[in-house]
Order: C-alpha cells, then sequence, then structure tokens
C-alpha cells in the first residue's frame, strides 16, 4: 500500500516537471521543484534538522549571524526569499543549506573561523547553493534515485561525519554537491560579501582553513569520504574571483567584533546531551556513566548511544524506557521488587513487558545489583532489524524514577564469545556523584596574547591542556603550524570548561 502511493506521488512530480528559470544564470533548465515546493521541502526538513542537531544555545549569536546573512540575502539573486540563518549545536565542521532559503552553520565551523569576512564568506557560499537551486537540482536527482529526504552538506565533516546523522535512522541524508556547483557557490560567495561591503577575500581564507582541515582529518581519520571537490584546488579558483571583486567598498573584516562573539562558544561534544570519551559515555544531567567494550565505535544519538564492534553485527544500545510505571517504595524511596504494592510494577515485571513490546521473549533472568542500583538482568532471543535471529542481554536498571535499559546484541552463533565483552560493559552502569557529573563540562573558545618564546606546540600543551595540539590549534587561527605565532599575536585557544 504505501509503497504504490510513493511511487504515484514521484511519478506525478516527474510529469508535473517544467522548465524554469534558473535565477543566477538567467537559462531556462529542467527543474522538478518550483518555488513553492523548494519552500515546502525547505520547512519540512527544518522541523527535522533542528529537532536532531538542536539550536545553539546563544541568542546574541544566532542575531548576529542572521543580520550578516541578511545583509548578504538582499544582495544576492533571490532576495525575497524567507531566508532563515540558524547555528546549530553540533561539533562538525561544516555548513549547509536547504531548498528555500534555510542556511545553517555549525558551532564547530565557527570556532575554524578567523573573522567576520571569512564568516560572511561561507553565509554568501551557502546562499549561493540556494540561489543557483544546485539544492532544487539535487532533489530532482534524488527524486529521481527514489530517495525521499536529502540534506545537502558542503564542508568537510572533519571527525565527527555528519552521515552519522543519517546513519542514527533518523531520516536525514547528506549530500555532496558536484565540483562544479562548489566552485559556483564560491564565486556567489564572493559576489555577494563584497557587494554587502564585506572583503571578497574572506572566501579564499576560509577555504584554506578547511583545506588544513582536510588534508588533517585524512591522515587522522581513514575512513574519511573523499568523493568530495577537494577545498585545496578552490582556493587556487577563489583568489583570482576575489581579486576581481576587490574594491574600496569591500573592506569590512571585522575581526575583533567576530572574535568576541564566539568567545566561550562550546567546542567539542556538549555535555548537556551526554558525552563519549573513547569508550565511556557520561551524561552529566541524567547523571549516569556506562563503559563500553574497548575498541567499540560510539555514537551518541538524541534516542540512545549506539556502540558497535567495528566489522561485525555485534552491538550495543542504552536508552531510557519509556513510561516503565514502577511501583514507588514507601516514603516515595526507589521502586522495590517483589510481590506487593500498589499501582506500579516491579523491574522484572516493567522489564520483560518493554522486551515483549520489541518482540522479545525471555530465555531466563534474575534480579541483581549493579553498582548499588535494583537491575533485571535477562536473557531475550529475538529477531534484529538487519541482523537476523540474535540473543540479546539485557539489563533494566531503575534509578529513582527513570528506568534505564542497556542491551548487547549478536548472532546467535557469536553471542557466547560477545557476551564476555557484553558481561562487564553492562555492570558497568553507575550513577554519577553530584560531584563528578558536575566536573564534566564542555570545553570552550578562549583567547590567549601570544609571550616571547611560545610555540603553537607549547600553547597547545600549556595553556589548552592538550585537548586540540598544536596543527589543529595552528589551523584554528588561520595559520600553518610550521610557521610560530609572534609575540603579542592575540589567538583563540580551547580550554577545558569553567
Ligand atoms: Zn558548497
Amino acid at each position: 500500500m504505501r509503497k504504490g502511493t510513493c511511487f504515484l506521488f514521484t511519478a506525478c512530480v516527474i510529469l508535473s516537471a517544467a522548465c524554469a528559470t534558473n535565477p543566477v544564470t538567467g537559462k531556462r533548465q529542467m527543474s522538478l521543484l518550483s518555488e513553492a515546493e523548494e519552500l515546502a521541502i525547505g520547512q519540512q526538513q527544518d522541523v527535522e534538522i533542528r529537532r536532531e542537531m538542536g539550536v545553539y544555545d546563544d541568542p546574541e549569536l544566532q542575531r548576529y549571524v542572521t543580520n550578516i546573512g541578511l545583509d548578504l540575502a538582499r544582495t544576492s539573486h533571490r532576495p525575497n526569499l524567507p531566508w532563515t540563518f540558524t547555528v546549530v549545536d553540533n561539533a562538525a565542521i561544516n555548513a549547509f543549506a536547504l531548498p528555500g532559503g534555510y542556511i545553517y552553520l555549525t558551532r564547530g565551523i565557527l570556532a575554524y573561523l578567523d573573522d567576520e569576512s571569512e564568516l560572511a564568506g561561507v553565509l554568501g557560499h551557502e546562499i549561493g547553493h540556494v540561489t543557483a537551486r544546485h539544492a532544487a537540482q539535487a532533489y530532482t536527482r534524488q527524486a529521481q534515485a527514489n530517495l525521499a529526504l536529502t540534506v545537502l552538506s558542503i564542508f568537510v565533516p572533519s571527525t565527527r561525519p555528519f552521515a552519522e546523522v543519517g546513519a542514527g535512522g533518523l531520516g536525514v541524508l547528506f549530500l555532496r554537491h558536484d565540483r562544479d556547483a562548489e566552485l559556483e557557490a564560491d564565486r556567489l560567495g564572493v559576489e555577494y560579501g563584497s557587494a554587502a561591503g564585506w572583503d571578497p577575500s574572506g572566501v579564499p581564507r576560509f577555504l584554506a582553513t578547511l583545506a588544513r582541515v582536510d588534508a588533517l582529518s585524512e591522515r587522522g581519520v581513514p575512513n574519511w569520504l573523499s568523493t568530495h571537490p577537494a577545498p585545496g584546488a578552490r582556493v587556487g579558483q577563489a583568489e583570482p574571483v576575489a581579486g576581481k571583486f576587490a574594491s574600496a567598498n569591500a573592506t569590512r573584516i571585522n575581526r575583533d567584533q567576530y572574535q568576541e562573539r564566539i568567545d566561550g562558544l562550546v567546542f567539542g561534544d556538549n555535555p548537556k546531551d551526554g558525552v563519549v570519551r573513547g569508550n565511556v559515555f557520561l551524561h552529566p544531567m541524567l547523571r549516569i556513566g556506562l563503559e563500553f567494550p574497548d575498541g567499540w565505535d560510539v555514537t551518541n544519538s538524541p534516542d540512545a548511544v549506539l556502540a558497535q564492534e567495528p566489522g561485525t553485527e555485534h552491538y550495543m544500545v542504552l536508552q531510557e524506557v519509556e513510561q516503565p510505571r514502577l511501583r514507588q517504595g514507601f516514603g516515595g524511596q526507589a521502586p522495590s521488587v517483589g510481590a506487593g504494592g500498589q499501582g506500579g510494577r516491579s523491574i522484572a515485571d516493567a522489564a520483560v513487558e518493554a522486551m515483549r513490546k520489541a518482540g522479545y521473549t525471555v530465555v531466563d533472568g534474575r534480579m541483581e545489583r549493579i553498582n548499588g542500583l535494583e537491575a533485571h538482568v535477562g536473557l531475550y532471543r529475538g529477531t534484529a532489524k538487519g541482523t537476523g535471529k540474535v540473543l540479546m542481554r539485557a539489563v533494566h536498571i531503575a534509578m529513582g524514577r527513570q528506568m534505564y535499559v542497556v542491551a548487547g546484541f549478536a548472532p546467535e552463533a557469536d553471542f557466547d564469545r560477545v557476551d564476555r565483552d557484553l558481561q562487564p560493559s553492562l555492570k558497568s552502569f553507575r550513577q554519577l556523584s553530584a560531584d563528578e557529573a558536575s566536573r564534566v563540562r564542555p570545553n570552550r573558545i578562549d583567547f590567549y596574547v601570544v609571550r616571547q618564546g611560545d610555540s603553537w606546540q607549547s600553547i597547545a600543551a600549556r595553556q589548552g591542556k592538550g585537548i586540540v595540539n598544536a596543527a589543529t590549534l595552528a589551523i584554528m587561527n588561520d595559520r600553518e603550524v610550521n610557521v610560530q605565532p609572534q609575540p603579542g599575536d592575540r589567538i583563540k585557544i580551547v580550554v577545558d570548561g569553567v
């Protein structure tokens, strides 16, 4: 039923496709999307992006980025779109656009920009993707490939690939623009930036920064997606364009204003969503901690923490159990186990019911105490999507009014071996003390004035406590790591939470 409906819908869209005029080139081109359709897709996907990534909580910074974005959009080929500009709470170094004029920057990219002309360059580039209808064209190709949801991601995903967002089953797929589209957006970024009064050399400068990040992550992250146009080549193309658009009316750089805005910006994981440090997951707001098996990949998503033994179908998951309606002990104490009590269920009953609902049958189960918390440890048999028949060891743990489930599963044939890794991990679930929770703080951007004898290496180690390395520190400051900063230079550094 559903498939048929989808097919008809797609077919109708293709039939109604018509030529539209490209606002940038003035040429007629085949386009599946009218402006109204672009807006509808943008609106729908915007909700998804905001829900999944979250909006970075700094209204002043949001206003600052929005004002610059609107100034640029007014000079663009589509000044009348309802443009919106949003800083999303994501550590990746990225910026992306949805059809209809929805532009996003991650807080991650802001840490790597040095001044306002670079910020204007990034925003102008994204505006260029929308005005040149690159997004609309890509949607066209996507529709033909029968994929419904697409978001266009343009920059280097760095250490935290955006693909993870899609991989989490969240229904948003990030694509890359082709080389021509990237170069056109770079050119438009220069054009819009200089028309609005910013130094157009901000475009090649931010591209140079991305090229350095790119070079660094190719060494450090082997599975990094390599199908994008290299930012290094784009620098050489954007520089002469920026030269052409240089003018006495386009000189705004505003380095101090920009740096003041990003003083204190969160860098890396945001603890309010829980942080992954190696194979350890800590959530200071929920006050929980868990250690996954050594060497497993751990991904924190809004709905669950997922871990996978690389190259296998062995998984672990940690999530909250919705509405366990546990029986409360006398005097409002923690829920108790056993028969009796009114208006609630034992942990064991709640655990087995939750697992049954998920399609699993009980093999065995017993009550245990895990790090002082009451828990039901069960072995279940069932079918996991994509993996087939599995055995699963699931621990349901009560903490106050909350109940968490931490489970590990593997194909039946592998389970005994995997279980040896799972058991200690499942039993590492614990409540964080208030003190320990308060010590999990985000790293932030701060500033430092270089003194005689300092080097990127010494500043990264001493002032930055090794949170980022010397090469990253240099890149964040628009420099090469082999060219040392000079005494008196005011540079960005990353410091641990305040
Ligand atoms: Zn782009």
